[in-house]
């Protein structure tokens, strides 16, 4: 059963639909043929199988239709869920229907595939907004035989890719994903030769499909990440490679505590050191830190309630061992952390507070009132760093509505070392 995000799309009266956003990867995939024939060992969209069109006729009518309901900006992906050029596509010609409409509408393409075939589009790939992203993991005929082994050789792709550049076709290599002791990043980058751009992403073995294959059942996230950022530090400051984030993914939500105050579990921990392997990756402790400087206060106002003694914060170390500390805080009858994930950019936080509440939290005054308080972050990283991207606090407002005015409206403040800081004054022990 295909993971929702990836299952193909039909419109109401059940026919299939060319185009449908792909959440996982953030693009408009545009898919010719329903399954995909290469039977990648490490396919993330569950589309292996026999290749066969999606639309046979009506084809350029269709896209017409479903591009007039799409932002005039958005980028396409021919080939986001299914590779573009699967084995058929030589003698079907689906795909060439389906480039040939989008030249004509305008839009920005980015052409995924494994497939030498692509160069017999030469012609349109030079007509239009067309970008080119050859997938190859690594040179060696042998190792990619193991895991691709229905896809072209290395050489017949490297020879697609010299061949679309030398017509000045826009070209990436797509060195993914990358997988320890498979690909050979050097070797690459030096065939590159900065002609190119050459991009990294490690394998992803939490998504389910490739879980249950012998590569994920060899390999864990956490080591492939690590030796990815190994690898890229060694390679660093060559021109033209760019090595996307490590794919540090927390996904399971914290079940409710059965009672208050327990002690966290292995799985919570686990969720935990999730999140912040996801932040330690970045390699932003000042960044991190100012994510503690902004929840600090209600570690604060949890030791003003008496419910848990001063904490001593590690002054150094790890983000990951940071956040251990303030879980320990936090899982308390004052305090719970209900949900800590990570998921693409974001991070998601969401507290529990529970005793004598007042506006602002940390100021406390005699004759407060007594509830449980859900409070709702979630962080992002943009241009500017790591952003707060909103909290939520109606159930507060609702608690106070009327007597203390409005909540402050977080929204989209950069969150930094100075803000916000408690009213109080207090500073964290960090
Ligand atoms: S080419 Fe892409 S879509 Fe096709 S099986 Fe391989 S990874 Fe999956």
């Amino acid at each position: 059963m295909p993971h929702p995000d990836v299952r193909l799309a039909t419109d109401p009266d059940g026919r299939p639909r060319l185009i449908q956003y792909f959440s996982l990867c953030g693009v408009w995939a545009v898919t010719p043929y329903d399954a995909c024939d290469l039977r990648c060992s490490y396919c993330i969209t569950f589309s292996q199988g026999r290749s066969t069109p999606r639309l046979t006729t009506g084809v350029a009518a269709t896209l017409q239709r479903e591009l007039a309901a799409l932002p005039r900006d958005a980028t396409l992906a021919v080939g986001g869920l299914v590779d573009a050029y699967p084995s058929v596509e030589d003698e079907l010609g689906v795909t060439r229907k389906v480039l040939q409409a989008l030249v004509d509408s305008g839009r920005r393409v980015i052409v995924i595939t494994k497939g030498p075939c692509v160069v017999r589009d030469t012609d349109l790939l030079l007509k239009g907004a067309m970008r080119v992203c050859m997938s190859l993991s690594t040179l060696d005929d042998e190792a990619l035989q193991s895991i691709e082994p229905h896809v072209a050789l290395p050489s017949e792709r490297m020879a697609a890719v010299e061949t679309l550049c030398a017509a000045g076709v826009d070209v990436t290599l797509q060195a993914q994903p990358w997988i320890p002791g498979v690909t050979d990043a050097e070797s690459i980058i030096s065939w590159a030769n900065g002609r190119f751009p050459v991009s990294f992403t490690p394998l992803n073995v939490d998504s389910p499909g490739v879980a249950r294959t012998q590569l994920g059942r060899q390999l864990n996230q956490h080591d492939i990440n690590r030796a990815y950022l190994t690898e890229r530090a060694r390679l660093a400051g060559r021109a033209k490679v760019i090595w996307h984030k490590p794919l540090w993914v927390g996904t399971a939500r914290r079940d409710k505590p059965s009672h208050p105050g327990r002690r966290a579990t292995d799985t919570e921990r686990r969720n935990l050191a999730a999140v912040g392997r996801y932040l330690d990756a970045f390699g932003e402790q000042a960044q991190f830190e100012a994510l503690i400087g902004f929840i600090s206060p209600y570690a604060r106002l949890q030791d003003t309630t008496g419910h848990a003694g001063d904490r001593a914060f590690p002054q150094s170390g790890r983000a990951y061992d940071l956040l251990y500390a303030l879980y320990d805080v936090f899982d308390s009858p004052a305090m719970q952390i209900t949900l800590l994930q990570a998921s693409g950019d974001a991070v998601d936080l969401h507290l529990e507070v529970r005793g004598v509440h007042a506006r602002p939290l940390f100021d406390i005054p005699a004759g407060g009132h007594e509830a449980c308080v859900p409070l709702a972050f979630r962080y992002v990283f943009d241009s500017r760093g790591l952003v707060l991207d909103y909290t939520q606090w109606a159930d507060l407002d609702a608690l106070y509505a009327g007597s203390h005015g409005a909540s402050p409206d977080m929204r989209g403040q950069q969150v930094s070392r100075e803000q916000p800081q408690p009213a109080s004054g207090h500073r964290n022990t960090l």
